[in-house]
């Protein structure tokens, strides 16, 4: 047993100052005065830092140099330095269906390791049905036009229950099939809407299949054509009136992704129980673009263009703060707690709770990042 004493705990709702925290094994098992009492081997003085869960990255394609469908252990450990103890590597529809088939299998034979198996729960699959009009270089996507079967069959077998989420665009005709054979893949995989203009009507269409999430809210969305002189309603609009609807949020420094007045109307609409932060983190084609030396946390293709961030989530989590105000443990909610709930990884991580993983992070009041529990082990 390990004693972690002299913390400042980050709990869901509240900050437990100068207490104590006792892990057993992987588990914590017992938090404040009556961790004190037992009898721990090894004894972990945090000098009164503050000791958070670790953060949950369910949306993230690949950071430090690396995608992960290209070098998987080289992405987990840029993260992981930053304090994301679960990351969910993200696929994306500009691979071809060869190239999505071979992503799962690097990404999977990594997850075999015990290492990266604690770190990756699996795949967030961005696509690869989304609205070829919103976002993905168009001349790079292998997904446009019908729907069938012998296109997504093997991935979808491969992929099995390591899909965790697939992220679709309603308004795809053909949508209801895909998404019937992936549930029927993996019972327990949620679905996103994202890079898409449905309709109300199309949304409600495919809820019964599990759709809980909104991809990134207010970025690479439109709505349906609607009359000159009025406002259109589409998925962000509908997510912020959907109470039960988690929403993504990339929370750069900029911010350019999602202004801060969207950002504090995401919170009113939503509140803080169901905004999920995520890095959205993407290994650009350029490095060169002016661009990227003003905004450093973003990626910018050789076009200019917003292509993703270069965000991690301590990062995400103080600009999140410094945009709406919220406090530490709220940005804790929303960078572990939450995500890990939508994804079905609720009752096992996000939170220090007794029973739960011992996944944590040692910081400063900036979010600083000190030191890192994986599993009950500091790394
Ligand atoms: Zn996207």
């Amino acid at each position: 047993m390990t004693l972690i004493k002299n913390a400042n705990i980050i709990l869901e709702e509240s900050i437990l100052e100068n207490s104590a925290l006792l892990i057993d094994g992987e588990r914590i098992a017992k938090i404040g005065a009556e961790a004190l009492k037992a009898d721990a081997a090894q004894v972990i003085d945090a000098k009164g830092a503050y000791v958070g869960p670790g953060f949950v990255d369910i949306h993230v394609h690949g950071g430090g140099g690396a995608m992960y469908y290209q070098n998987p252990k080289q992405a987990v450990e840029h993260f992981l330095a930053h304090g994301e103890t679960t990351q969910m590597p993200t696929l994306y529809y500009n691979l071809t269906p060869a190239e999505f088939a071979e992503a799962i299998r690097t990404v999977q034979a990594v997850m075999k390791e015990e290492r990266y198996g604690k770190i990756i729960p699996g795949f967030y699959m961005e696509g690869p049905y989304m609205n070829p009009l919103y976002g993905g270089n168009p001349d790079r996507n292998h997904w446009k036009g019908e729907i069938k079967k012998e296109d997504y069959q093997e991935i979808l077998e491969l992929a099995g229950k390591d899909a965790l989420v697939w992220a679709i665009a309603p308004e795809r005709e053909g949508i209801e099939t895909f998404m019937a054979d992936a549930k029927a893949a993996n019972p327990d995989t949620v679905f996103t809407m994202g890079h898409c203009e449905a309709s109300p009507a199309q949304i409600e269409a495919v809820k019964h299949f599990g759709l809980k999430m909104m991809t990134h809210c207010f970025n690479a969305t439109e709505h349906p054509p609607k009359r000159v002189g009025t406002r259109g309603v589409g998925p962000d609009e509908y997510c912020l009136l959907d109470e039960e609807m988690f929403a993504e949020l990339i929370c750069d420094s900029g911010p350019i992704h999602v202004p801060v007045i969207w950002q504090k109307i995401l919170l009113k609409m939503k509140g803080i129980d169901k905004i999920i932060l995520i890095s959205d983190s993407f290994v650009s084609d350029t490095n060169d673009h002016p661009d990227c030396f003003k905004y450093p946390d973003l990626s910018f293709d050789h076009n200019g263009l917003l292509s993703g961030s270069k965000l991690t989530m301590d990062i995400a989590c103080k600009n999140f703060m410094r945009h709406t105000g919220a406090t530490i443990p709220e940005a804790f909610k929303a960078a572990a707690l939450n995500p890990a709930k939508a994804v079905g990884l609720g009752d096992q991580i996000g939170s220090i709770a007794e029973g739960k993983i011992a996944n944590l992070i040692f910081c400063d009041a900036d979010l600083g990042i000190q030191k890192i529990m994986l599993h009950g082990e500091i790394i």
